[in-house]
C-alpha cells in the first residue's frame, strides 16, 4: 500500500528513523486541506510506543481536516548541511504516514499531555501538572497511530559513514 522508495540506497534503518522522531522538537504535519489542497502545518510533539502526539486549540484549519479525513503525514528534518561546491545538500529526514485520532478518554489524554510536559519542560513538572489542570477543557491532544515510517540520508552521508 506505501510505496518503495526508489533510492533504495539512502533508505535509513528503522531504528535511526524512531531515533530522529524521538529527539527532535518539532515536525510537519500534513493533512487533507480545503479545495482539494494538502495543508502542511508545524507542530511539536511526542513520539511513544509507535504513535505520536500533539496538542492544540479545540478547532481550526488542521484539526477540520482530520475530521474530514483521519489519514495524515508527518515529517521531520533532522540535517539540512548545503553544499555550495557540489550543489547538493547532506539531508536526513523521517516521513510518517499514520490515521489521527483526537482524544477523548481521560487517561489518554491526560497521558498524552503528560508526555509533552516531560518532553519540552522537564525542569517543570510540577508547573506543568498545575498547566495541564488550567488549559484541560481548552485543550485538544490528537493521537497519530504509525502505519508507515521512512528516513532517507543523501548518499554522501552513508559514504562518509564508511
Ligand atoms: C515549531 C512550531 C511548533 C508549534 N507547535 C504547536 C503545537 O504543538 N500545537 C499547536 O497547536 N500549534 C503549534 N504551532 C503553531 C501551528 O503551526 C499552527 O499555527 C497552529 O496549530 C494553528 O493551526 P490551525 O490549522 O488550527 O490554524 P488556523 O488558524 O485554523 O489556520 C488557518 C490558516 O492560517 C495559516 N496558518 C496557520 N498556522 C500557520 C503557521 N504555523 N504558519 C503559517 N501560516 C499558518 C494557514 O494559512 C491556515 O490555513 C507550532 C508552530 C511552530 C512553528
Amino acid at each position: 500500500m506505501f510505496r518503495e522508495m526508489r533510492r533504495k540506497k539512502q533508505l535509513l534503518p528503522e531504528a535511526e528513523s524512531l531515533e530522529i522522531l524521538k529527539k527532535h522538537t518539532s515536525g510537519v504535519l500534513g493533512v487533507s486541506g480545503d479545495n482539494g489542497y494538502p495543508y502542511t502545518v508545524p507542530l511539536s510533539y511526542t513520539y511513544q510506543d509507535h504513535k505520536l502526539y500533539f496538542h492544540c486549540a479545540k478547532t481550526g484549519h488542521k484539526l477540520d481536516g482530520i475530521k474530514h479525513n483521519d489519514k495524515v503525514t508527518f515529517c521531520v528534518i533532522d540535517q539540512d548541511e548545503v553544499k555550495q561546491a557540489t550543489f547538493t545538500t547532506h539531508f536526513r529526514s523521517v516521513i510518517v504516514f499514520g490515521r489521527a485520532k483526537i482524544l477523548t478518554e481521560y487517561g489518554e489524554k491526560r497521558a498524552a499531555l503528560e508526555s509533552l510536559v516531560e518532553k519540552y519542560s522537564p525542569a517543570y513538572i510540577a508547573e506543568g501538572q498545575q498547566e495541564i489542570e488550567r488549559d484541560w477543557n481548552e485543550v485538544c491532544l490528537v493521537e497519530v497511530s504509525i502505519e508507515h515510517l521512512t528516513g532517507k540520508a543523501a548518499i554522501e552521508l552513508f559514504k562518509n559513514k564508511e
